[in-house]
């Protein structure tokens, strides 16, 4: 679905990512894990068009991503679920979820947004709960939700989730790992990244390990939760109070 050709990506003459290669197969969650400033979100920023590689190629379903906006990467089906949630504060929940549809605003989409909407609110009970409430106003796991729920509404082929379980409580970091489970029964594809590098790989098909820029690590997900580079490097004390 998704081949990364040797990216690299500068921010002025900062380099964040070295020759990233990786491939994604529809069906397939994958995640990305490594340090702080590793590089994740510049990989997700890249492939969604925010940022522009100054070398390399990204190929979506045979079709270059080359100079396309961040719109057309959304239209062709990719879809970002941002780091740091994002949402728009002083809007309702609903309002919220309709503006992730918003490519598919015709009239004759208005039965397939609702069919979106009913699925997301099915997924995530919580937003169906608060669908008028300010989206400012909910609880930090509540706002990540509603940061994938709005990533889905438009009907991605490929979602990418940047840290979903970021600066959440125990608790709901099982919720949205659960929540991201189902997607994947589902059949929903899924780049995901994280520093939650156990719950990631608990959830995921295969991995990418990143380091400094540079893909250091790749194979199976079963297999690099028992490598023992990654287990020190990686599976810190976080994940054995959520998952054991
Ligand atoms: P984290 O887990 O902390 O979010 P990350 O792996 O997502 O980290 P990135 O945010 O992609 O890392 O950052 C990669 C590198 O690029 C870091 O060294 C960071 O300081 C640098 N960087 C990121 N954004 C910018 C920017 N706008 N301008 C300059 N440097 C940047």
């Amino acid at each position: 679905m998704l081949k990364i050709k040797n990216i690299s990506t500068f921010y002025g003459r900062i380099q964040a990512l070295r020759n990233v290669s990786l491939h994604i197969q529809s069906g397939e969650v994958v995640s990305l894990i490594g340090a702080n400033g590793a590089g994740k979100t510049t990989l997700l920023n890249t492939i969604s068009g925010i940022l522009t590689p100054g070398s390399g190629e990204i190929v979506f379903e045979e079709q270059s991503l080359k100079s396309l906006s961040p719109e057309r990467i959304v239209r062709l089906g990719i879809s970002q679920a941002p780091e740091g949630r994002q949402i728009f504060a002083h809007h309702t929940v609903l309002e919220n979820l309709e503006l992730g549809a918003y490519l598919r605003s015709r009239r004759k989409d208005r039965e397939q947004r609702a069919q979106d909407l009913e699925r997301i609110c099915q997924l995530f009970p919580v937003l169906d709960e608060r669908k008028n409430q300010f989206a400012g106003t909910l609880s930090g796991g509540e706002q990540q939700m509603l940061a994938i729920g709005r990533a889905l509404m438009a009907r991605p082929k490929l979602l990418l989730l940047d840290e979903p379980s970021m600066g959440l409580a125990p608790k709901l970091v099982r919720e949205i790992f659960e929540n991201i489970f189902r997607l994947r029964k589902e059949g929903t594809t899924i780049l995901l990244v994280e520093q939650n590098a156990r719950a990631a790989l608990a959830i995921s098909d295969r991995a990418y390990v990143l380091e400094n820029g540079r893909l250091v690590l790749q194979g199976d997900a079963r297999e690099l939760i028992n490598d023992p580079e990654v287990r020190r490097a990686y599976l810190g004390k976080d994940y054995r109070e959520v998952w054991e």
